[in-house]
Order: structure tokens, then C-alpha cells, then sequence
């Protein structure tokens, strides 16, 4: 295959993200570009090919998605559907060749995320995880203070994600589909805990899930979820995530002082302070999304290994599935 200067990224399911972020920064980003698309819906593909310019030849429905194997000028296939569709189109994805590029969360069981993982290895093929934090300047500012111990060892740490869904009737009130908040806003919740510790936990405990509009999130879907995570040394991370309510801030005590994010992991805007100083590398919508495919385009062509692979993914799903159990069982459960 003639070597490109840009990937060719296909994105799988036209909905809010594909449309208001990832398009548009696609339209900035260096080394890949919006090449095709994947959807469900002919009205959606008639409006994107004129504003996109996307070639007839680039265009797929999920009846006809795995014949993109045969398409040179797809590189990258981006799944942007709900989580419950995650698993099978990373599969299919793999399974013609392409690299896979897949939303949070990852998926709804590890068992889901195992098979994708083992799938894009069997295919030899790259697969990164849509946590833009992980690429982003003010994550890694506080990350790097973590992990040098500049502020000392991590003694706690306090991490909330969520706005108001206004949404009644949509994939994230479905459990079916993936849905409910642990999933879709708790991951950042995990994230902020294991980023700002810089390890591992090792179990959860004092999980609680519940809705404020029992008649919106039913049958015990979570509309809001609270949980401690435990860390070695029984250092806790106390996380909430919400539906409900619009919150967004990351806490890190460590031996000599706070690292404070509010909010930590927005669009833009995202800040904070410690001892040492402010964390503040501004940016403009979409400039996250357009650094993180930048980042893994580049992994791509450079051979090297990706920044947020599977089993980063794979990681979280576990510690959601953990968090479900205790809530359910009202016990400690290990991860
Ligand atoms: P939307 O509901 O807005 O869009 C999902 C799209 O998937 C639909 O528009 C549709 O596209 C396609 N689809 C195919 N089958 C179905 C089905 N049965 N039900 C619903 N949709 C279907 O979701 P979002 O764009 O908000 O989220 C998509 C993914 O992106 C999720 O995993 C979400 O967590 C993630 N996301 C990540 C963000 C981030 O910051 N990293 C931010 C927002 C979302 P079509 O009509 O083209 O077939």
C-alpha cells in the first residue's frame, strides 16, 4: 500500500459525538482525516457526503460494513455507536483489517472487551480507547506531579463526573444498550481516581446506586453512583458520578498538599492548582478530540504502541462490573 501523509479514518454511527465533535475536529487534525462513514440512516449520509465531500465508494450501512476490507483508503475504523454495539463492530472491524479506534465505555462486560482486545491482536491491527483525557496537557500536568512524587505519595483522592440528561427516551436509560451513568459518565469518575492515584485499586467498597426520577432510569438503573475504591495501603478514592446533576472536579491529597482540577475533564477549560502552581494549557473545542486522533494516527504510522490501549478499556469495565456487585451485595468486592 503507497505510503499516505494522512490516515483515512472512517466513523462508525452518525449521532452527537460523530457529528458536533469528531467530524469537526477531523477537519484539523494532521495525520488522518475524515475519509468515510458508517451509518443506519440514508438521510444522515446524503448530508454528510456534500458537507465532507465524502466519495460514494467510502460510504457503508451495518449490512455492508465488512466489504470496507476491501477499501484502501480506509485505514482506521472509529466506533462512535452505544456501548452495546461496541463489541461487534470492533470485531467486524478487526476482522477486515482495519485499526479500531472505539468509544467509552469500552464495552458492558470484560468478558466484551477480552474478545475485542484478543481480536484486534489475532488481526494485527491497533486498538485505542476514546479517553481523551489521557492525551490531554492539564491530565498529564497532574499526572506527571503524581508520578514524580513531587507533592509526596497519594494519600486520597475525590473525583465526581456528571451533568443534567435531559434525555427520558434515549440508549443511556436502557440498560439493554449500555446505558445508566456508571457507564457513561462513571468512567471519567474511575479515570480521575486511578490517573490521580498513578496506580491500580484493589477493591471496591460502599457502592450505592439509585435514581432521583425512578420513572426515567428504571428496574435499578443507576442515574447516580457513588463508590469508594480502594488503593494499596487502604488509601481511598471516593467517586460519584450523575445523571442528575452537573458536577466535575478532580481532588488529589497528597503528603504536601492538593492538586485541585475543576473542572477535569470538559471539552475545554479544563484546570487546576497545587503548591507547585497553576494547571491551566487552554485550548478550543475540538482540539481534544483532533490531539487524541493525531496521537493514535501517529501510533499507526509510526509502528509504536498506543497511548490508551484495550486494556485500558478493559481495566475500567472490570472496576464497573465491581462496583454493580457491591451495590447489589453490599460487600467489599476485589477487583
Ligand atoms: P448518539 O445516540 O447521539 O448516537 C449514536 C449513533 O449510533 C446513532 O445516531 C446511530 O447513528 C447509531 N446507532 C446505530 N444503532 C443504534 C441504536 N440501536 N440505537 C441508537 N443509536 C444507534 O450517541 P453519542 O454520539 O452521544 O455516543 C456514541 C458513543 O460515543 C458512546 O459510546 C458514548 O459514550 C461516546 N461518547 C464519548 C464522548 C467523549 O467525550 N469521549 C462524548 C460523547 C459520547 P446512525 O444513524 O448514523 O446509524
Amino acid at each position: 500500500r503507497p505510503k499516505r501523509a494522512k490516515l483515512g479514518v472512517a466513523l462508525v454511527g452518525l449521532g452527537y459525538y460523530s457529528t458536533d465533535l469528531l467530524a469537526p475536529a477531523l477537519q484539523q487534525t494532521e495525520n488522518c482525516y475524515l475519509a468515510g462513514i458508517v451509518s443506519g440512516t440514508p438521510s444522515k449520509i446524503s448530508m454528510w457526503r456534500g458537507k465532507y465531500n465524502i466519495p460514494a465508494e467510502n460510504v457503508y450501512n451495518y449490512e455492508n460494513f465488512d466489504t470496507i476490507a476491501d477499501n484502501p483508503n480506509i485505514d482506521v475504523v472509529y466506533v462512535v455507536l452505544p456501548p452495546s454495539m461496541h463489541k461487534e463492530y470492533v470485531i467486524r472491524a478487526a476482522k477486515a483489517g482495519k485499526h479500531v479506534w472505539c468509544e467509552k465505555p469500552m464495552a458492558v462486560t470484560a468478558e466484551d472487551c477480552q474478545a475485542m482486545i484478543d481480536a484486534c491482536k489475532e488481526n494485527n491491527v491497533n486498538l485505542s480507547i476514546g479517553y481523551r483525557c489521557q492525551h490531554e496537557p492539564n491530565t498529564q500536568a497532574f499526572q506527571e506531579i503524581v508520578k514524580n512524587g513531587k507533592l509526596g505519595k497519594v494519600l486520597n483522592v475525590d473525583c465526581a463526573a456528571g451533568y443534567r440528561e435531559g434525555r427520558t427516551d434515549h440508549w443511556k436509560q436502557k440498560a439493554e444498550m449500555g446505558g445508566g451513568v456508571i457507564y457513561d459518565m462513571g468512567v471519567y469518575a474511575i479515570q480521575g481516581a486511578r490517573l490521580g492515584f498513578g496506580e491500580e485499586p484493589i477493591a471496591v467498597n460502599a457502592a450505592k446506586v439509585w435514581a432521583e426520577r425512578p420513572e426515567i432510569y428504571k428496574n435499578g438503573l443507576g442515574e447516580i453512583v457513588e463508590a469508594q475504591l480502594e488503593f494499596p495501603g487502604g488509601r481511598m478514592a471516593t467517586i460519584k458520578t450523575s445523571f442528575y446533576e452537573n458536577t466535575n472536579f478532580l481532588t488529589i491529597q497528597c503528603e504536601k498538599g492538593k492538586i485541585e482540577m475543576e473542572p477535569f475533564s470538559g471539552y475545554n477549560g479544563n484546570k487546576g492548582k497545587s503548591p507547585l502552581g497553576e494547571i491551566n494549557f487552554p485550548y478550543q473545542v475540538p482540539w481534544q478530540q483532533a490531539n487524541q486522533m493525531d496521537h493514535d494516527a501517529m501510533a499507526i504510522m509510526e509502528k509504536t504502541p498506543v497511548l490508551v490501549p484495550g486494556e485500558e478499556g478493559l481495566r475500567d469495565i472490570k472496576i464497573v462490573q465491581a462496583i454493580l456487585k457491591s451495590a447489589k451485595t453490599g460487600m467489599k468486592v476485589t477487583v
